[in-house]
């Protein structure tokens, strides 16, 4: 059965927080909608995808819509794309599948899950829920393309991610899972001696600064960038904002423009979320005791995707709505304020696409200087001495080691097992080699050679 063979491989999404796939196709579903619309700007890897591995895309979109009994399977990407809705559509016709295709405009967020199934069907996801309640299961084009192996019996042991921002060869890698990100910034060479680097796009992405946590991390099932930027970066000065910083502008400098809310697109698809209220409304936080009137004023925080488009690119005063709402949602977990959900909210507007494209949006965030796209299709492999491979990739619990320190392993091996009766995914090994460690966060693996050493 394909979710067998999907969790044999340990596939999980590979363009979000990593939920288990196999547990997301365990259903039903009208609509299979792939996404490749790369929401993040100056990420490259969907569309590498959809030019190099066109066929096995194919296969694989059509032997999950088939499992799902899927009334229509759907690929979503940009329309400025042409030279991947090209090849798709040149494959599409000469397998004659009836998968479609859905171009979108350039802008962002094109590619959240949420706008992407509002577009396409129409429905408005429930608040806070996921694609299915609608009738829509969506699987990222990467994810596809890792069921595509697991259809043949092949583990998830490598990934393909975009090195870009401040090096000065903008590049794809193809690298086993656990590579330290630093082998690869350095293959692409970094234009500074000192950077920080965010893990995914600039707009979510994981910041990291401190040299040391950058030699530590490692490449994982959903790493799909490295944005390498220079010390005192734009992003990096927004990012380190102090959180009283952020409160206290935002009861002193907001306009009350509604800039914030008209851009917001859980906003558009319905969503009880009006960031320009919770601006206005920041300077009571702290007199508020009662949990029903907290809940009455800061519960539609809950509801926010922490997307950025209102911090990054429609605030005039430079102001942070996304941030005010972080900190909101963990008061309201603190506080055990459980904010009701709308089952059935109906989009506020028809046109999601808005104004925040993708061009301007790159301007506004300090990127020019780094849009770029890759002339060619070149893609470096790495084999490294060492990998560290982190028990916990996925949303869930962590996987289980089933090897221990000093074992010989293959690639593909497995060397830590899916939590029983739990949301996890399996871990095989990336490297032939040597287990040097293993506990219940990791096990690293290093070449014979290496320890021979
Ligand atoms: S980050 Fe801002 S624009 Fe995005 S969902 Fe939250 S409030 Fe809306
Ligand atoms: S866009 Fe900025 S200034 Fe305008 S309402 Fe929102 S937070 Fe206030």
């Amino acid at each position: 059965m394909l979710t067998d063979q999907i969790k044999e491989a340990g596939v999980v999404g590979a363009g979000g927080a990593g939920f288990p796939t196999h547990v997301k196709l365990n259903t039903e579903a009208e609509y299979f909608i792939i996404n490749a619309a790369e929401c993040e700007p100056l990420i490259e890897t969907d569309k590498f995808f959809c030019r190099m591995f066109t066929d096995e895309l194919i296969e694989a979109a059509a032997a999950v819509g088939g499992h799902l009994k899927a009334k229509k399977i759907i690929i979503a990407l940009k329309r400025k794309y042409e030279k991947e809705v090209a090849a798709l559509e040149e494959a599409i016709q000469r397998k004659q599948t009836l998968i479609e295709l859905f171009l979108m405009d350039s802008f962002y967020p094109a590619g959240d899950e949420q706008v992407l199934v509002q577009q396409i069907t129409g429905r408005s996801v429930p608040e806070r829920g996921i694609p299915i309640a609608v009738g829509a299961v969506v699987d990222n084009v990467g994810t596809v393309l890792n069921i595509y192996n697991a259809m043949k019996n092949i583990p998830l042991t490598e990934k393909y991610l975009s090195v870009t921002g401040a090096v000065e060869r903008p590049v794809m890698f193809r690298v086993p899972l656990g590579t330290p990100i630093l082998d690869c910034i350095m293959a692409a060479n970094p234009k500074t001696e000192t950077f920080d680097v965010i893990l995914g796009g600039p707009m979510m992405g994981k910041l990291v600064c401190a040299q040391e946590d950058i030699k530590e991390k490692t490449v994982t099932k959903t790493t799909s960038n490295l944005l390498v930027l220079p010390k005192g970066h734009y992003l990096s000065e927004r990012a380190a904002r102090p959180m009283q910083y952020n409160l206290h502008m935002a009861q002193s400098a907001c306009l009350q423009c509604r800039f914030c809310t008209q851009q917001c697109p859980r906003y558009k698809i319905g969503h009880n979320i009006e960031p320009h209220r919770i601006m206005r409304a920041i300077f009571l936080e702290q007199r508020i005791d009662s949990k029903e009137e907290y809940e009455r004023m800061y519960g539609s925080a809950a509801n926010c995707s922490e997307c950025g488009i209102c911090e990054m690119y429609a605030c005039p005063m430079g102001l942070s709505p996304r941030k005010v709402n972080v900190y909101l949602k963990q008061q309201l977990r603190e506080k055990q304020i459980d904010v009701p959900k709308n089952q059935n909210p109906e989009a506020r507007e028809v046109n999601l696409s808005g104004k925040a494209s993708t061009g301007r949006l790159i301007a506004r965030l300090g990127l020019t200087d780094y849009s770029f796209q890759h002339a060619d299709d070149t893609c470096i492999t790495l084999n490294p001495d060492k990998v560290t491979l982190l028990t916990s990739q996925h949303i869930g619990k962590p996987a289980v080691p089933v090897r221990k320190a000093g074992d010989i392993v293959t690639r593909g091996e497995l060397v830590a097992a899916a939590a029983e009766n739990a949301l996890s995914a399996n871990i095989h090994a990336s490297m032939d080699g040597i287990i040097e460690y293993a506990d219940e966060q990791k096990i690293i693996i290093c070449s014979s050679e290496q320890r021979e050493v």
